[in-house]
């Protein structure tokens, strides 16, 4: 069962290999980089999260037990990835008048609800970056000796004291200037902060006392001592959005080297999926204006159509956020509603999973997680009338488990989203559509009129004739 070899695609070699766990008897342990806190995650930032279920979903399916780390960076990402700017939360902090750990907590409990919204499987830890900085400390005093140099500012990672630095980035060129502002003092561009001393004169909201005086620590150093704690080093993968390729993960190689005196950059795979991008480039917190799923749900478009767009690309492509994709994903979400909704009225007892149907969907999974090539197996599932309704259901939800979709429990009441600028309740909506019947009946079409314009001023966009069979959406 669920045989297809998994291959995945590992961006150290840059090349497709065949994933086995390192140590069966742990299970499969992943490591994804979390967000940082300061503002409500933007619809790209999910889409990195889509992506780490549907691995780890397809990672259950193969039958593995796995242990999942998504930490939550509520300290130490400076404005800029590379080692300058302000700390992220202090900064935030500032601009907004509040304390930086009630903002941590507020934006921390907004992603978890944003994950649950999507269908997003809790992983096994999402640990805080606050609550281990003993143990950064004690990381970085170990490998300091013979990898760190102190300065003014802090104490730097020396990138020339291990092998190989900047391999998963390409070519060490990419790293180095121009990307990276120069700090007074660092012996090498690339050289990064594990510990940033507080500057004299100044306090912050968040610091801690170390062997280098009272600061806070660095963000990569974070993630190296986070997935070692958590899962042990060396771990089978670690994920995190394609810009973390170029820094942020390069230096956690280079810390993970530093700590095992080897040459092991500390998980068997590093993957990346692509940015989600609009129509003047990557979405980006910094870019103002950003799109989140909760202005999603404001406009009448439920959380699991976004899913449901994610998964129409591959999740090393770019994939295109507008209005028109999005629009595609809630008419094909709402299809396999209704054909769902239509078996369900079919079926009697039991029903056995269609081997056929699963084989196709463990062949696309396995192949680097392809649900672009999955969902049309599941659309031909669903129409395939030489199986019964029982059959269809029981299949389905084996494409629930790997896609998470939720076919098998989503009605059409919860798809209807209303649109919080709406000022009709739903119920409301249903008697304005029914009076609106009635006088379409009547051919009092004046009146079938005013009542559809006085639900598009309500944001209720009324479809006549829906081949579906859905009698208004909201207008997007
Ligand atoms: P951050 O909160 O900025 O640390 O980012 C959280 C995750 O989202 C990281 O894995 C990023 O690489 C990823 N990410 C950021 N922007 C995008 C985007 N536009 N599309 C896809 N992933 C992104
Ligand atoms: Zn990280």
């Amino acid at each position: 069962m669920n045989a297809a070899p998994l291959t995945l695609y590992n961006s150290i070699t840059r090349s497709l290999e065949r994933f086995e766990p390192l140590d069966p008897a742990k299970g499969v342990r992943v490591y994804s980089c979390g967000p940082t806190v300061y503002s409500d995650p933007h619809l790209g930032n999910l889409r990195a999260y889509v992506f780490t279920d549907t691995l780890s979903r397809v990672l259950t399916w193969k039958g593995n037990a796995l242990t999942h780390v998504i930490n939550i960076t509520d300290v130490g990402h400076l404005t800029s990835d590379a080692d300058a700017g302000e700390d992220k939360m202090e900064a935030a902090a500032r601009k907004q008048g509040l304390n930086a750990w009630d903002i941590s907590r507020h934006y921390a409990d907004v992603f978890r609800r944003n994950l649950a919204d999507l269908n997003i499987r809790k992983p096994t830890h999402m640990p805080l970056a606050t609550e281990y900085v003993e143990r950064m400390i004690a990381f970085a005093a170990e490998i300091a000796p013979k990898h760190c140099y102190e300065i003014e500012s802090g104490l730097y990672f020396d990138s020339r004291t291990v092998p190989d630095y900047g391999r998963l980035a390409g070519s060490q060129g990419d790293i180095g200037e121009g990307r990276i502002d120069p700090v007074e003092g660092k012996r090498h561009p690339q050289d990064f902060a594990i510990w940033r001393k507080t500057p004299v004169g100044e306090t912050r909201q968040m610091e801690w006392d170390s062997p280098w005086g009272r600061g806070a620590p660095g963000w990569h150093l974070e993630c190296s001592v986070m997935s070692s704690e958590l899962l042990g080093l060396p771990f089978d993968i670690h994920t995190g959005g394609i810009d973390h390729r170029e820094i942020h993960h390069v230096n956690e190689i280079a810390q993970n080297q530093a700590h095992c005196s080897c040459a092991d950059s500390g998980a068997h795979f590093w993957m990346h999926n692509n940015f989600l991008v609009d129509r003047d480039g990557k979405m980006s917190k910094s870019k103002g204006g950003i799109a989140t799923l909760d202005a999603l749900v404001a406009r009448g478009v439920h959380p699991l159509a976004y899913r449901l767009m994610c998964l129409s690309a591959h999740y090393r492509s770019e994939l295109e956020f507008s209005p028109d994709n999005l629009g595609a994903a809630l008419t094909r979400l709402k299809r396999l509603v209704m054909t769902v909704s239509g078996l369900k009225a079919r079926i009697g007892d039991g029903g056995s999973v269609a081997g056929a149907y699963r084989a196709r969907l463990d062949e696309a999974v396995a192949d680097d997680l392809n649900t672009p090539r999955a969902l049309p197996v599941l659309d031909e599932l669903l129409a395939d009338k030489k199986l019964s309704a029982e059959d269809r259901i029981a299949t389905l939800a084996e494409f629930d488990a790997v896609l998470g979709l939720d076919l098998t429990n989503l009605t059409r009441e919860a798809l209807r989203v209303r649109p919080a600028e709406a000022t009709l309740t739903a119920a409301e909506i249903d008697l304005r559509l029914a009076d609106r019947k009635q006088a379409r009946v009547d051919k009092d079409f004046a009146r079938s009129d005013a009542i559809r314009d006085e639900l598009a001023a309500s944001g209720v966009e009324v479809m006549d004739g829906d081949p579906l069979g859905w009698d208004w959406k909201a207008a997007l």
